[in-house]
C-alpha cells in the first residue's frame, strides 16, 4: 500500500510546487495518473521512487517511511520495492536481452544474480512470448520488444510498487493494450499497487483509480502575481 500524506515537493528554484493532502492506493490495485504536461507526473512517480528526497509530509510504502530514509537507504530502498518501466526503456545496449532484465542484480551488493532470479527472469520473458531472443542483443529489438524486456526488469524482483511513466507512449493501439494488461496481471498477481502514467485516455476504463493530476499543482508567488494582474485588467 501506499499513502501518502501532506506531501509537498518543489525544486530548487522553486516556480514548480506540489502538495498532495492525502493519497491512498492499495495493494494490488492500480491507479492512472493523467494530466498536462509539466502537472508534476513524472516527479511524484520519482518520490515514490525515492528516487528525489520530498520537502514535507509523508510518503509510505508498505511499512517504509519513505520521507525518513537516508539517500543511501532510499537508494536500496528503491532497488527493492520499486520496479519503473522509463519512457525511454534505459536498457543497456552492451548487455543482451536476459542480462538487461537480470540488471538489478548488479546495482547492489545485497541482490546477486541467483539460479532461481536467472529461472524468474526466463519465465518472465517467456510470458511475454521474448524466450527466443534471451542471448540477442537489445540493439536489434522493436519498440515493443524493448518495452517488453523494459517490463520484465521492473518485475524481476517482484516489487511491492510498479511505476511505469508513459509505457504506451509510442505504440499503437493494439499493443498499448496489451502492454497495459500485462502489467495489470503482473501487478495483481504479485499483489504489488500499480501506478501508470498515460495520455491515451482510452486505456483508463482498465485502472481501478484514475488521478487527475492538476489538483495537486500549487500556485507559486509568480503565478498569483500574473493572476492579480490579469484580473485587474479586467
Ligand atoms: P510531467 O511529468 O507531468 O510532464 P514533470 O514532473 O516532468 O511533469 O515536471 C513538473 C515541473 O517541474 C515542470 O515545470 C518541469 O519543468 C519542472 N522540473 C522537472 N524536473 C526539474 C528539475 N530537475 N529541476 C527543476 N525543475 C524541474
Ligand atoms: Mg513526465
Amino acid at each position: 500500500m501506499i499513502a501518502i500524506n501532506q506531501l509537498t515537493f518543489s525544486y530548487r528554484d522553486e516556480t514548480f510546487r506540489l502538495r498532495i493532502p492525502v493519497l491512498t492506493l492499495e495493494s494490488g490495485r492500480s491507479a492512472v495518473i493523467v494530466g498536462p504536461s509539466g502537472s508534476g507526473k513524472t516527479t511524484f512517480l520519482n518520490l515514490i521512487a525515492g528516487i528525489l528526497p520530498s520537502s514535507g509530509g509523508e510518503i509510505r510504502v508498505g511499512h517504509t517511511d519513505v520521507h525518513r530514509l537516508t539517500d543511501n537507504d532510499r537508494r536500496l530502498f528503491r532497488l527493492l520495492n520499486v520496479g519503473q518501466v522509463f519512457q525511454d526503456f534505459q536498457l543497456i545496449d552492451y548487455l543482451n536481452v536476459l542480462d538487461n532484465v537480470l540488471l538489478p542484480c548488479r546495482i547492489h551488493p545485497s541482490v546477486t544474480v541467483t539460479k532461481i532470479l536467472r529461472e524468474r527472469a526466463s519465465l518472465l520473458l517467456q510470458s511475454l512470448e521474448m524466450s527466443s531472443f534471451e542471448r540477442r542483443s537489445v540493439t536489434c529489438l522493436s519498440q515493443g520488444e524493448r518495452q517488453r524486456v523494459a517490463i520484465c526488469r521492473a518485475l524481476l524482483l517482484s516489487p511491492q510498487v510498479v511505476l511505469a511513466d508513459e509505457p504506451t507512449g509510442n505504440l499503437d493501439p493494439v499493443n498499448a493494450e496489451r502492454i497495459v494488461r500485462l502489467l495489470r496481471t503482473e501487478t495483481r498477481r504479485s499483489g504489488a499497487t500499480l501506478i501508470m502514467v498515460t495520455h491515451d485516455h482510452s486505456l483508463l476504463p482498465q485502472f481501478d483509480q484514475i488521478i487527475p493530476f492538476e489538483q495537486f499543482l500549487e500556485r507559486t508567488a509568480a503565478d498569483k502575481n500574473d493572476l492579480q494582474v490579469a484580473e485587474g485588467d479586467t
